[in-house]
């Protein structure tokens, strides 16, 4: 059953519950027709005998023999209203000595039940020739009289109970083929409670036959579990998609940046094994070279902690982060490099705490004063700040550089994008994609605001 396919669970859930539920109804009902059918007929019975019993008299002469009968017995006679007797729906009456002779009326089953002892106000059953009976004895005590008398009912199972036998017995045959019927109508079923979920497997089938991960499930608009279902499959392939396209992305753009270095030290290595060459040659090619190689070393220790930091962000597990001293101790041993004769200032506000990962934090703090000495003017200044103010705790890095054009503004996020007028700047173009992708991770904003030649200003905006 475990393995066994849904299909067939549901076929066999549905059989099982409507089989049930046929058997049940069939059943109450043959019994609440069976059970008042035998009480109307009992009624009757029990009815009739006891008012014959109201009809016997014991007198000590005859009387009028227009409305009575009158037979002899003990030392008088019994006196039988001429009512009695008249067979009422189908029950039949007889009138008995305590030994069992018969002295008026009849009973079909007069011989069948001639060893049957009496017993006061018995109702019993008895099967005749495949027909059903029902009896009632009765005692008659009689005023005056020193024997007793023995009424016998006798009423045969009525053309009703009779008819509902047989249907019930034609039901019982017709019961293999009902449950056929059931477990047909049952497989139908499932199998158009299926259908869509056999669609989301066929597309599921084509996307991975075809890795053609721009299909989607259609029956989105359905409202209901298996429109549910479509959805949130769809959302998942949008992921996948997604996080493939990075993926593919970044290995081209990856390949791409480090096809120059390389190009550049073959042709170099080529150029100086061609022939023999003075030695200042030689050096001046190793050190391109060496130039190169720490291009492409920087290169790929910056994609390997962009891509650790895209991939796993669970890595770098929150926690309160002292935001003022992170940003006091950053900012303070870089301004100890004071490259180009450039000046940094700190100005944070004390306490300042946010949720986040410290070492991402100072990472995106590094990347912004990095680039703010490296694109800065000889001998000018960076302001670091950090201010609670009251939606949010504002994080900016401020310069007076060459900045950025409105055009490059938008692309200097992305990967590997290096604007024209720094290109004589050392670089990999994977700083600004880092510090966006962290404020990403900490629900912060990023802004910024810079003309070329008056400096730029960056904003992160951690919200409360
Ligand atoms: P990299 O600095 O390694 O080139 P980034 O992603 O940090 O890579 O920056 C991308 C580009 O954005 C830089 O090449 C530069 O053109 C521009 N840029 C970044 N920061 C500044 C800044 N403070 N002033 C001027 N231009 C900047």
């Amino acid at each position: 059953m475990k393995h066994k396919s849904i299909r067939f669970k549901l076929t066999l859930w549905f059989s099982l519950v409507q089989i049930f539920v046929v058997a049940v109804t069939l059943i109450a009902i043959f019994g609440a027709s069976q059970t008042v059918l035998r009480g109307t007929v009992r009624d009757y019975l029990i009815g009739t005998v006891e008012e014959n019993v109201d009809n016997i008299r014991f007198v000590s002469a005859e009387g009028d023999s227009q409305t009575n009968v009158y037979i002899p017995f003990s030392d008088g006679y019994l006196q039988i209203d001429r009512d009695y007797m008249d067979v009422i729906h189908d029950v039949e009456t007889a009138l008995y000595t305590k030994d069992g002779t018969m002295l008026y009326g009849s009973n079909p089953l007069a011989i069948q039940t001639s060893d049957q002892a009496f017993t006061e106000s018995y109702l019993w059953r008895m099967k005749v020739d495949g027909v059903r009976y029902d009896l009632y004895d009765r005692k008659v005590n009689l005023e005056g009289a020193t024997e007793e008398l023995w009424i016998r009912g006798v009423v045969p199972e009525t053309e009703n109970t009779a008819q509902l036998r047989s249907i019930a017995g034609l039901t019982a045959a017709l019961l293999p083929l009902l449950i056929l019927l059931t477990v047909l109508l049952s497989y139908l079923l499932a199998d158009r409670l299926l259908a869509p979920i056999k669609k989301i497997e066929e597309t599921a089938e084509h996307i991975t036959e075809e890795n053609d991960l721009s299909k989607r499930i259609e029956m989105v608009e359905r409202d209901d579990e298996i429109g549910r279902l479509a959805r949130v499959f769809n959302r998942m392939l949008d992921r996948l998609e997604h996080s493939f396209e990075t993926e593919r992305q970044f290995t081209s753009d990856a390949s791409h940046e480090l096809r120059t270095p390389t190009a550049v030290i073959l042709t170099q290595s080529d150029y100086i094994l061609e022939k023999d060459r003075p030695p200042d040659e030689y050096k001046e090619a190793l050190q391109v070279i060496q130039k190169q190689g720490n291009r492409m070393n920087v290169l790929i220790a910056d994609m390997l902690d962009y891509t650790r930091m895209e991939q796993s962000a669970e890595r770098y597990p929150f926690e309160p982060v002292d935001l003022t001293e992170l940003v006091r101790e950053t900012a303070g041993q870089m301004a100890l490099l004071e490259t180009n004769g450039i000046t940094l200032e700190v100005d944070a506000d004390d306490g300042v705490t946010v949720p986040g990962n410290p070492l991402l934090l100072s990472r995106l703090l590094q990347n912004l004063i990095s680039n703010a000495y490296r694109y800065g003017n000889p001998d000018g200044h960076i302001a670091v700040t950090l201010k609670e103010t009251d939606p949010a705790v504002v994080l900016s890095v401020a310069d007076d550089g060459i900045g950025i054009s409105k055009e490059e503004q938008e692309k200097i996020f992305d990967r590997f994008y290096r604007a024209d007028s720094s290109r004589s700047i050392q670089g990999t173009g994977l700083g600004l994609p880092m510090v966006k992708r962290i404020a990403e991770l900490h629900g912060a904003t990023l802004e910024l605001d810079s003309e070329p030649g008056n400096g730029s200003t960056f904003r992160i905006l951690f919200e409360k």
